[in-house]
């Protein structure tokens, strides 16, 4: 029954046609529901051989943390290994097992337990590791029903399925052994889709659920068709391979045409000239920018870098990070978003509320005005890096003036501290906010005489314009009908940015749709940014342009 073949239709991250076989992560646990047993030895076997596993699953993790992020970073699994050996821990899981609850039970009662001790206690570095023990206790209830299993069954690369990929889980996937993301849910504008699309790596997202038992399946999945074939025909699977081949071709061909046009600037028939510049979350794509003729970096995602931390980046690392951007950039524009988490993008070492609506809350600028510490460490490290390039500043999720005057004597009062220590800086940084709101747009007659620039984020602008949720694969066909308003509030603040002397990007996924170039040209705007993978497709199309 399994091998029959099985199609699933979702919406198509790029055009490209991979094959390969699935393997799930983040799938339902189906033995952990068990809460009651009969054999008490067998249980305390199952739990000697799960931690056992555990462990054996921590150090990998240990080893994997210290190449991707440092040996600072890796001490946590260190921790973690240690109290999967901490006999106190042990003793109070056996004695619930003998009490008569399963393993997986007893585990989850006496990580609770132990915890509530720890905290009981009063000791601040001791009330750290209550995050960890929780940890524990996943790892090894993982490991009792074998879910930790997965990363050992299929050799090689793998198209990867999950229910949702947060943003911290996709920055921290081993992208050398992953050749698609397949979600369950998501659209074309998540965070996830959108660092999957920089990464290069194709996906299929809003595919509705798959089933378990597909896990290891052979499958084709068509980026440009949007599908995914499960178990395919050898009929189907030739056909496949056939329009892959030829798909290859055209887009070698098309390729060599793009890289000829790489070194010129993008003007379009009419003389408007616009600089494409490149979307990035991290230092690592900055080769790739530059190889793809990128003129500049229009968006630093800046809160990739606070995600693959597990406690808040210092200011010298923020520092040190920008000023290596800056460097390698030789001088191109690099304008830093400051950190936008809140809404998909949680960071657990941030005290952040559960919200109701975490779209409409407690997100962007809001979050970075209530918390000055944490943003001016931000903001000065960002001030010392423009010292050493083309550095601009701009903020998120801007909905009023009072935002941006307030964030404009937070940076004046970051660069005082700054003169005062002798730090050099640029004194007169380029200033920028993001119309990410239908409010920015409305009142850009009035932010304009704040900023240097504007930076449409699209993205963030289609979601609170249609009132459509960017994370809702069930509405997420209603963008793709519906881009006048949004074109109409672009055009909006265009004409008031360049009122005041200033100048207009898009950085959202609009700005690498090219059916919607010439109408962007035709707005006015002066800056196309866009991710890695799209920066030559779309220099092609606006030279294309009327
Ligand atoms: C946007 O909203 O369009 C944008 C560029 O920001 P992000 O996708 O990171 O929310
Ligand atoms: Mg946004």
């Amino acid at each position: 029954m399994i091998n029959k073949s099985t199609l699933v239709q979702g919406i198509g991250i790029t055009n490209k046609r991979v094959s390969g076989r699935l393997r799930f992560i983040n799938k339902e646990k189906s033995t952990d529901k068990k809460s009651t047993i009969y054999n008490v030895g067998t249980e305390l076997l199952r739990l000697d051989e799960a931690i056992k596993r555990a462990k054996g699953k921590v150090w990998e993790l240990e080893k994997r943390a210290r190449e991707l992020v440092g040996g600072n970073e890796a001490q946590i699994f260190e921790i973690h290994a240690m109290l999967l050996e901490d006999e106190d821990l042990n003793e109070l899981i056996i004695a619930e097992i003998k009490k008569g609850k399963s393993a997986e039970e007893a585990t989850r009662l006496a990580t609770k337990h132990y915890e509530r001790v720890i905290l009981e206690l009063g000791d601040e570095y001791l009330s750290g590791r209550a995050s960890d023990i929780r940890d524990i206790c996943t790892q090894i209830i993982d490991a009792l029903s074998g879910n930790e299993k997965d990363s050992e069954q299929i050799d090689g690369q793998y198209i990867l399925v999950a229910e949702d990929l947060t943003p911290s889980q996709t920055v921290l996937l081993d992208k050398s052994k992953i050749l698609a993301i397949v979600t369950f849910g998501g659209t074309p504008s998540s965070h996830t889709a959108i660092l999957a699309r920089s990464m290069g790596i194709p996906a299929l997202v809003g595919t509705g659920k798959i089933d378990y038992l597909l896990n290891g399946s052979y499958a084709l999945l068509d980026g440009a068709e949007g599908t995914l074939i499960i178990n395919p025909s050898e009929t189907q699977a030739e056909d496949f391979e056939k329009k892959r081949a030829k798909e290859n071709k055209i887009a070698t061909e098309h390729e060599r045409y793009l890289r000829s046009l790489m070194n010129k600037p993008a003007v379009t028939g009419s003389g408007h000239k616009i600089m494409i510049y490149a979307n990035i979350g991290s230092e690592n794509e900055i080769s790739g920018a530059l190889s793809n003729g990128a003129e500049g970096i229009g968006l630093l995602r800046s809160e990739f870098l606070y995600l693959e931390k597990n406690s808040l980046p210092s200011e010298e690392e923020l520092f040190s990070t920008y000023r290596d951007i800056a460097i390698k950039m030789g001088g191109r524009r690099v304008i830093v978003r400051t950190l936008d988490i809140g809404a998909d993008k949680q960071i657990p070492y941030i005290d952040m509320k559960k919200e109701e609506n975490p779209a409409l809350g407690l997100r962007g600028i809001r979050l970075c005005l209530g918390s000055r510490d944490m943003f001016k460490s931000q903001i000065r490290a960002i001030l010392r890096a423009s010292h050493y390039g083309r550095v601009a500043i701009m903020i998120p999720m801007v909905i009023s003036v009072r935002e941006v005057i307030a964030f404009k004597e937070l940076l004046e009062e970051c660069k005082r501290e700054l003169s005062k220590k002798g730090i050099p800086h640029d004194s007169k940084i380029e200033i920028g906010i993001m119309i990410e709101t239908p409010a920015s747009a409305i009142i850009s007659d009035k932010l304009a005489k704040e900023v240097d620039f504007f930076s449409v984020g699209t993205n963030d602008l289609t979601q609170y314009t249609l009132a459509v949720d960017r994370q809702n694969s069930s509405v997420s066909g209603l963008c793709e009908e519906n881009h006048e308003p949004i074109l109409r509030l672009i055009e909006m603040a265009s004409r008031e940015i360049h009122k005041q002397g200033g100048w207009i990007g898009v950085c959202g996924e609009m700005a690498a749709d090219l059916s919607l170039t010439e109408e962007l040209a035709r707005i006015g705007v002066d800056e196309l940014s866009v991710s890695v993978p799209y920066l030559l497709g779309v220099r092609g199309k606006v030279s294309e342009c009327k």
